[in-house]
């Protein structure tokens, strides 16, 4: 963090005591005794804390009165003393050595009666199995759920420096896609590329890159395609798909290129369907406002390709949540009638495909705000004519 700018938006320790009031709050409201919270992306919106997801056990004890206690390994001391709720005395710390037992930590650090009469504990929804199944032998006599109960609610809504981080995430992305975009493709493969691309995303100021989706020629009409051997020929399309982390907070951006090698330029289909998809996203991203159900952004997006002819093409659900993981809640997909609120960010990504052929998709990070869509993305979303030479 130090080599950051000063003006750089850092999550200030004030903000991980209210999160964690909010969370008290929310716990006691779902009647449940305690939240148990390993490490991920729970834990670091919690306390700031991005620990390493090891083997040994990292867990924050919360109880509804507020009382909070973070249970790291003896050796991951130091580090956890560099989050923000951590080094500001917001959360104390407890620490087990590699000889004791963590669950009996965690048991004490919850204090709760030894024989629990079907209590519930919500633990975070992606710790792992062997951690689950010592908790539960741990406290034979509780009930399980999960603690997205009280936290999706609380995460969905990014607050003003989350936005900003977001934005400078989307920015590095943004200047990815233009740099790789101008640069040379002819003649190299899918993995060279996106080899190419994951140093861009940190050259351009991400922390690391996560992905770098690079699907050229037939490959594009494959959403999740893994960039292999195929190397790029005149006349070829490219969906880029590529995202990166700055300070845990995600890029998720698409674009896709044509590489005419001077005189393949793009057939009169491809044209048409990629003016199709471009419409789609611009009305989706402008039906972004606040009290507007989820559903309703994928549907006018999905409307705009139907009408010309290339729903059963449009094969995934228009976007996802994106903060401290890549896809989180809400989800813009049909069935979701969850209504938009001001704070929530999410990509508009719809994408056309025709199988063996080609396919096209455009994505941006938006952010609602109360008087609409805040597109974090830049990039142009013209399909990228470029020589590739
Ligand atoms: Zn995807
Ligand atoms: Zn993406
Ligand atoms: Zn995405």
């Amino acid at each position: 963090m130090t080599d950051l700018p000063v003006t750089a938006p850092v999550i200030p320790a004030s903000r991980y005591a209210e999160r964690l009031d909010r969370a008290a709050e929310a716990l006691t409201q779902s009647g449940a005794a305690r939240l148990l919270v390993g490490v991920g992306a729970d834990l670091r919106w919690l306390t700031g804390y991005g620990a390493l997801p090891l083997e040994r056990l990292t867990m924050l004890v919360l109880a509804p009165d507020r009382r909070a206690t973070l249970i790291v390994p003896r050796l991951e001391l130091a580090a956890a003393q560099l989050a923000a709720a951590v080094a500001a005395g917001v959360v104390p710390v407890r620490t087990w050595e590699e000889t004791d037992d963590p669950f009996a930590l965690v048991a004490d650090a919850a204090r709760l009666p030894a024989a629990l009469a079907g209590e519930e504990l919500l633990v975070s929804d992606r710790l792992a199995a062997a951690f689950l199944l010592r908790l539960q032998a741990t406290f034979p006599g509780a009930r399980f759920g999960l603690a997205s109960r009280v936290l999706r609610e609380l995460r969905m809504v990014k607050d003003a420096e989350e936005v900003e981080l977001l934005r400078r995430a989307a920015h590095a992305a943004d200047r990815t896609v233009a740099g790789t975009a101008t640069g040379r493709l002819l003649g190299r493969s899918e993995r060279e590329i996106a080899g190419e691309v994951r140093e861009r995303l940190v050259a351009e100021g991400h922390d690391l890159a996560a992905f770098a989706i690079v699907a050229s020629g037939p490959n594009s009409a494959s959403p999740h395609h893994s960039p292999g051997e195929r190397v790029i020929e005149r006349g070829d399309p490219i969906v880029l798909d590529i995202g990166g982390l700055i300070d845990g907070y995600y890029s998720d951006i698409t674009r896709t290129l044509w590489v005419t090698g001077g005189d393949g330029a793009p057939d009169d289909e491809f044209r048409h369907l990629y003016g199709c998809l471009q419409e789609a996203q611009a009305a989706a991203t402008r039906a972004v406002r606040p009290g507007v159900a989820c559903e309703s952004i994928d549907s006018t997006a999905r409307d705009v390709i139907t009408r010309a002819g290339y729903g059963p093409r449009f094969i995934h659900r228009t976007g996802h949540g994106i903060g401290l993981e890549g896809h989180e809640d809400p989800y813009l997909v049909a069935g979701n009638q969850e209504p938009l609120r001001e704070g929530h960010a999410f990509s508009v990504e719809p994408g056309i495909y025709i199988e063996g052929r080609y396919g096209a998709r455009i994505e941006d990070i938006v952010a609602c705000t109360p008087d609409g869509p805040d597109v974090l993305n830049e990039a142009p979303r013209e399909l990228m004519v470029v020589t590739g030479g």
